[in-house]
């Protein structure tokens, strides 16, 4: 059975996981964050103390990182060993290291491929950087979802002051604008807007009009 995927691909703090998950459980679909992904290779990486800029060693270190994803109440949990760490690769730390080790094809290869594969299982909705141009070429709707750097910068200080995570508001958009700059312009599977994508700028919609948005276009994209 041919499942629908919806690709959904933009830059730092864009609100793709929140629309992202919003979307899922409005059609009862799989929402997979990939950038949890990168992230929970990247806590590895942290953890053994291995050089960001040592492409020898994240290569090797590959080779002893295994990444699975199940879901707990309709939640993404990602494994990293045996380990759920989906709690702890939400912070910035985490975050940049993340943008940092996913330009290496070895760190994509392994990722994608569990992309690939959870995709072929259901209908899912998708969120990273390459969804539409890389890892679901023939995902039925694609969005490029953006929105100004200053509200990607204002919405996630919020979100981590709500988490009582201290920050820095400067900080955080000087540290989304490196993070961009590096996913856009990397070797492998930059990010970019696939040409079937729908651009789709945020910064002045709140979430149940990118929602209806969203859906929209998946019925135009022939989801029934
Ligand atoms: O989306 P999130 O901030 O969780 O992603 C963390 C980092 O993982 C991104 O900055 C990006 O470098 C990388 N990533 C990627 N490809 C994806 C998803 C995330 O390269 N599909």
């Amino acid at each position: 059975m041919q499942h629908f995927n919806i690709a959904i691909d933009g830059p730092a703090g864009a609100g793709k996981s929140t629309i992202a998950k919003a979307v899922a459980a409005r059609l009862g679909f799989i929402y997979v964050d990939t950038g949890a992904m990168y992230r929970a290779m990247a806590l590895y990486f942290l953890r053994n103390g291995i050089d960001p800029s040592d492409e020898a060693a994240i290569e090797a270190a590959c080779g002893q990182v295994d990444i699975t994803i199940h879901y707990q109440d309709g939640a993404q949990q990602v494994i990293l060993n045996g380990e759920n760490v989906s709690g702890l690769i939400r912070t910035e730390e985490v975050g940049n290291m993340a943008s940092a080790t996913s330009v290496y094809l070895p760190v994509r290869r392994k990722l994608v491929e569990l992309q690939q594969q959870l995709a072929k299982t259901a209908d899912v909705i998708m969120d990273g950087r390459d969804i539409g141009t890389c890892v679901l070429p023939h995902a039925q709707a694609k969005i490029y979802l953006t929105a100004s750097t200053a509200v990607r910068a204002g919405r996630r200080f919020k979100e981590l002051q709500a988490k009582g995570q201290e920050c820095d508001l400067e900080a955080i958009e000087k540290d989304i604008k490196e993070r961009d700059y590096r996913d856009m312009h990397r070797e492998h599977s930059p990010l970019m807007q696939a040409e079937d994508a729908v651009y789709l700028d945020t910064s002045e919609m709140n979430i149940d009009q990118v929602l209806d948005r969203i859906i929209g276009i998946a019925g135009e994209r022939g989801l029934n």
